[in-house]
């Protein structure tokens, strides 16, 4: 028997022309040195920290380099796969505006012209793949039970041997044609491996982008090609979809390093060239010392939604993702504050090979100053799309005082050095509360006075404030001085400097008299500039605030 007649005897009415896909699939026509890659999660789930990193990578990439950046969802173990999965996958990606050039839209839609980009949908393809190569003879098909594959496992355990089908564990590969002949006819169920033609005494240097130079053993595993289910294993549809959607550059997590010798021999078993590889350490997470992966199940901060949630900027969350991405980030970003991320170029080699460290404090460090630097418009947008979806009250009040809320969300903004209070959008209500009279009067308020105490003392200091001192057209220069005054009528030093000096001569400085104006107003002791505020809230609010505790101390 021919391999050919081998081919049709094992997976008949499959067409094993391949070339109609090199023709249908051709080489892109990108500019030189452009960079074609993938993020290609299984849909098991939603997307993590450590899968978002490296779509981040990815999206960059193809950006630097005038590439592609296409999504391909892996479904090919149908066991593992979890309901609408691809629509989380998708809006997480769109979540942090990490666009697609091509691929998965939608659990149904796709785009671009090397689709389709489900595995599950490409099952012909694999096929006519698989079945070119037991014409080729580089690929068999094998009857081993289940039993018996795990009878070789516990016997390899014994011996201490490695575990796996390869030679002389490998029993269906010396089956005769005849022998194969026989099984099929009594509807023997049966897979296809792939015929390795590796020795694992010898040893081949490859290439990784980020972990550098490497040499590890051949692969000699004959390794599932084809399943029972008819769909191909991870390692086929990575050859045969990789090969066909033209990818230049496969960047994933590094638990498939280990693979990397055999997938090299299946590009070579084809006679295909293999994509550069670039292997991602997990990102860790340090606790008590001790160093970890990022744990789903331990840290918050690993599932998207945590940013999401958060409030985090989506600019800023990538920031701290080039962070850790590139060790030279964060220095070229210092001397370059003004610039984005697009004018900083990606570069594997500043990649650390042990997995980047997650700091948490430092991502809102990164969000605090990326905030402080935004029009105040910005940040209402900002604060407004987190509250549709967090806080229900807040959104209606943003809503309804857009422009009031803008001004609030100014104070001491798109200045030289500007204030850095937010570090996420979740913060500006505990911030600003005090300045919304809907929260205002419904908060449940604690006034906690400092040197100024004395409730008499306080109830003066403020009738004489609304009588005498308070103008609502003054400038900040003209308010200050007032405030001056109405400290010396009290018996308080007009300056911090002249108290110092003949503290005996005073009962205090202007920071008490101001302090007193600040707490009744906002209850804090620490704000903004305190004129800033009075002019925002106005006069209505501010007496109101000054009467009604009066009136009820
Ligand atoms: N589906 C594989 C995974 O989720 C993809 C790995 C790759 O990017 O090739 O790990």
């Amino acid at each position: 028997m021919t391999n050919k007649e081998l081919a049709d005897l094992l997976l008949p009415g499959v067409d094993s022309d391949i070339s109609k896909y090199e023709e249908k699939y051709p080489e892109r026509n990108l500019k030189e040195g452009a960079i074609v890659t993938r993020f290609a999660p299984s849909p098991t789930g939603f997307v993590h920290m450590g899968s978002l990193f490296q779509s981040f990578i990815s999206r960059k990439v193809a950006n630097d380099t005038e590439g592609i950046f296409f999504l391909r969802v892996e479904d090919t173990d149908q066991k593992r796969l979890v309901e609408n999965s691809v629509k989380g996958i998708v809006s997480d990606l769109k979540n942090f505006n990490i666009e697609i050039d091509e691929g998965m839209l939608s659990e149904e839609e796709e785009k671009g012209a090397y689709g389709p980009y489900m595995q599950s949908l490409r099952k012909e393809i694999y096929q006519s793949f698989v079945k070119y190569l037991i014409e080729q003879g580089k690929a068999y098909p094998c009857f081993c039970t289940a039993e018996e594959i795990e009878d070789t496992r516990l016997l390899q355990e014994k011996k201490k041997q490695r575990i796996g089908y390869y030679g002389r564990f490998a029993k269906c590969r010396k089956l005769t044609p005849e022998q194969i002949k026989e099984k099929v006819e009594n509807k023997e169920p049966y897979i296809i491996r792939f015929k390795s033609y590796g020795d694992f005494e010898k040893r081949i240097k490859v290439n990784d982008l980020i972990k550098g130079n490497l040499e590890v053993p051949e692969n000699d595993l004959d390794i599932v090609i084809l399943k029972s289910d008819g769909l191909p294993t991870y390692h086929f549809a990575h050859l045969v979809d990789d090969h066909l959607m033209r990818t230049t550059h496969v960047i994933r997590g590094d638990e498939w390093l280990s693979s990397l010798p055999l997938h090299i021999q299946l590009f070579e078993s084809m006679g295909y060239k293999p994509p550069k590889y670039a292997h991602i350490s997990p990102i860790m997470k340090e606790e008590n010392g001790v160093r970890r992966k990022l744990s789903k199940r331990k840290d918050p901060e690993a599932a998207v939604s945590y940013y999401h949630e958060k409030g985090i900027p989506v600019e800023a969350v990538k920031l701290y993702l080039m962070t850790l991405a590139n060790t030279n980030f964060e220095q070229w970003y210092d001397c370059n504050k003004d610039k984005s991320l697009n004018d900083f170029t990606f570069d594997f080699k500043k990649m650390s090979s042990s997995g980047g460290l997650f700091d948490v404090e430092k991502l809102f460090n990164i969000s605090r100053n990326y905030i402080s630097r935004l029009k105040a418009s910005e940040v209402y947008e900002g604060t407004l799309n987190w509250a549709k979806d967090y806080d229900s009250e807040f959104y209606e009040i943003l809503k309804n005082h857009k422009d009031y809320a803008t001004s609030v969300f100014n104070i001491e903004r798109e200045q030289k050095k500007p204030r850095k209070d937010y570090g996420c959008y979740s913060e500006i209500k505990e911030q600003t509360w005090y300045m919304f009279k809907e929260l205002f009067d419904k908060w449940d308020k604690e006034y906690v006075f400092q040197t100024i105490s004395d409730k008499e003392e306080i109830k003066n200091i403020l009738t004489a404030y609304m009588n005498k001192y308070y103008n609502e057209f003054d400038t900040k220069e003209e308010w200050f001085d007032h405030m001056k005054d109405l400290a010396h009528e009290f018996g308080y030093a007009k300056e911090v400097k002249e108290y110092k000096e003949n503290p005996d001569n005073y009962k205090g400085h202007i920071g008490d008299i101001s302090l007193v104006l600040r707490i009744v107003l906002t209850t804090k002791s620490m704000t903004p500039d305190l004129y800033d505020i009075m002019n925002i809230l106005g006069r209505d609010t501010i007496f109101e605030r000054y009467q009604n505790w009066i009136k009820e101390n």
